[in-house]
């Protein structure tokens, strides 16, 4: 059985990919970057989702022998020229403030009226080798930013994000609503037949 690594802490993240790979029928064992503690963070120094996945994945496969998977996402406001993007995570300044990043985008959207408040996440998938091997997926979900934040599930900027077709927001949804039609989930479930094609 080929051991594949997903670069990522958070278990939640790697038991949504596990699942996905167990139900296509690929047998690799997925493991997260717990696994290898000493292996440091990467820079993300790239300029687009595909750009920042692919470099993680890389230093991952390079550490690690192992083929790595890495992803990389954010919320892309159309109004905004795709903003915050790749900087959603540090839109207010501190990397990971959620609540910081959240006000400061419903401040700079205040009078922007609900036609033009359209919006999507974006989660690029990597694949990476570890002879150089690459290959990059993407997946979206498209909706409307609210005028003010309702939900209490997810994090980052779900309580904002209401779907296309719905009426709730993504922190309105439970975990399992919001995986079957999310950005990341898309881009796992396109990164099977990568894995089928690169690892059989
Ligand atoms: P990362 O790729 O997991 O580092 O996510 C980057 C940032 O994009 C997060 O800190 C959030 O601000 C935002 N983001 C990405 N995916 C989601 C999502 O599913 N819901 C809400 N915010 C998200």
């Amino acid at each position: 059985m080929t051991r594949l690594i997903l670069a990522t802490r958070n278990t939640g993240k790697i038991a949504e990919l596990r699942a996905i790979l167990g139900d296509a029928g690929l047998p690799h064992e997925l493991v997260g970057t717990d696994a290898y503690p000493e292996i440091p963070d990467v820079k993300e120094t790239g300029v687009t989702f595909a750009e920042n996945a692919l470099l993680k994945a890389h230093a991952l496969a390079r550490a690690t022998g192992l083929p790595a998977i890495a992803d990389d996402s954010g919320l892309c406001v159309d109004v905004l020229g795709g903003a915050p993007g790749i900087f959603s995570a540090r839109w207010a300044g501190r990397h990971g403030d959620d609540q910081a990043n959240l006000n400061l985008l419903l401040a700079q959207l205040a009078d922007v009226p609900d036609e033009h408040r359209t919006a999507h996440f974006a989660c690029a998938a990597a694949l990476a080798l570890p002879d150089g091997t690459e290959r990059v997926v993407e997946g979206r979900l498209r909706g409307t930013l609210r005028h003010k934040p309702a939900g209490t599930n997810g994090f980052g900027y779900d309580p904002i994000l209401q779907p296309e077709g719905e009426t709730r927001t993504c922190a309105e949804l439970s975990p399992e609503e919001k995986n079957a039609i999310s950005h990341r989930g898309k881009a796992f479930r396109a990164l099977v037949p990568v894995v089928r094609e690169l690892l059989g």
